[in-house]
């Protein structure tokens, strides 16, 4: 028989220092929330996914963050949530705010791609079956489609909400002048862009490049940052090469190619400076994006329990700057 799941009576006794409003919006989401890209799919231990969920929870982690396609295989990242909010959530369905995003290929044919009306309202009727959710909280565009008019993705992004399938709209890896637009066609819709998620990390700069924080900070948009610790490389995995069971080891998106010399110089070089600041360098990468104008949260993955407790460091961490490095 399957244990019982009581939620910490003390999960919101840091609430101060957790969480941040969430752009001009009324939410308020968790300087960390926790992403479901790896480690929750149907080949992941389940009792390890769930106990990383609940640590998460028991800590204030209210914000879960998950895909159409995400597994592997596709979708069952989101049959997991469903698994989760019948076996230990469904009493707290409204402490949770779950998103889910639409955009990569999904399904075959014409249909299950990109950023069509069709494959947006089909898509998340799917994802909400699996989550066993009526409704999610964010539903994001994962990416920019520069075939199909912005207005037919932008409107079916208004109409879902006013479906009442989602409450928040958010976007995804869309270019600067895309999210401009966006913006402007929301906002004179009354359905406010909530949020922008992007990759923002230590060696990833691209969203400040572009201006894309700035121009959230400005404008009433919350940024969340995926892949903060880029996949794992700013933490201490990859320090001394490749460990067995890491993604890198084992996983199709972190390639061994990437950790050149160069790199594994410039990791130790971070974690040094981590090293006399007293913290992981996991926190201190995590602590900077939190530092940079505009960011709401920084969306981490974890493949135990006890990387979750390390990282959730950075909440109390001192701010960390480019000044330092
Ligand atoms: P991270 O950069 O946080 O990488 C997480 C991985 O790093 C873990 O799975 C683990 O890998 C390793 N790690 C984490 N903490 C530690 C630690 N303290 N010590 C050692 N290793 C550690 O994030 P992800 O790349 O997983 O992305 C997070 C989320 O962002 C996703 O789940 C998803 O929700 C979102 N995302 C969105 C995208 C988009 O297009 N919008 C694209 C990609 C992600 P290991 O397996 O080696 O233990």
């Amino acid at each position: 028989m399957k244990e019982i799941y009581s939620a910490d009576a003390a999960r919101y006794d840091d609430s101060q220092a957790l969480y941040r409003r969430c752009g001009r919006s009324g939410v308020m989401l968790p300087k960390i929330s926790l992403g479901f890209w790896h480690n929750f799919g149907g080949a992941d231990p389940y009792e390890r996914s769930r106990a990383i969920t609940h640590y998460a929870f028991d800590h204030g982690i209210t914000h879960f963050d998950l895909a159409n396609n995400y597994g592997p295989p596709y979708g069952s990242a989101e049959e997991t949530m469903g698994n989760l909010m019948k076996d230990d959530f469904g009493p707290f369905r409204d402490e949770l705010f779950i998103s889910t995003k639409a955009g990569y290929d999904m399904w075959q044919g014409p249909y299950g791609n990109w950023g069509s009306r069709k494959y947006l309202f089909a898509s998340l009727d799917q994802s909400l079956r699996r989550m066993n959710l009526d409704y999610v909280d964010l539903f994001y565009s994962h990416r920019y489609d520069p075939e199909t008019p912005l207005e037919e993705t932008l409107q079916a992004l208004v109409d879902i909400v006013k479906s009442g399938k989602a409450l928040y709209i958010g976007i995804s890896r869309w270019p600067l002048e895309a999210l401009k637009a966006a913006d402007q066609y929301l906002k004179a819709r009354d359905v406010p862009l909530l949020i922008y998620q992007g990759r923002l990390n230590l060696l990833d700069r691209e969203p400040q490049t572009e201006g894309i924080p700035d121009y959230c900070a400005d404008n009433g948009i919350g940024f969340i940052s995926f892949s903060p610790l880029a996949q794992g490389l700013l933490t201490d995995r990859y320090l001394h090469g490749i460990p067995e069971g890491s993604r890198m080891a084992h996983a199709r998106f972190l390639k061994s190619d990437k950790l050149t010399p160069e790199l594994i110089a410039y990791l130790q070089r971070l974690n040094s400076i981590a090293t006399t600041r007293n913290e992981t360098l996991a926190e201190m990468a995590l602590a900077w994006i939190l530092n940079q104008k505009g960011i709401t949260s920084v969306l981490v993955g974890a493949s135990s329990t006890s990387q979750l407790e390390k990282n959730m460091k950075c909440v109390h961490a001192e701010p960390f700057s480019d000044s330092e490095i």
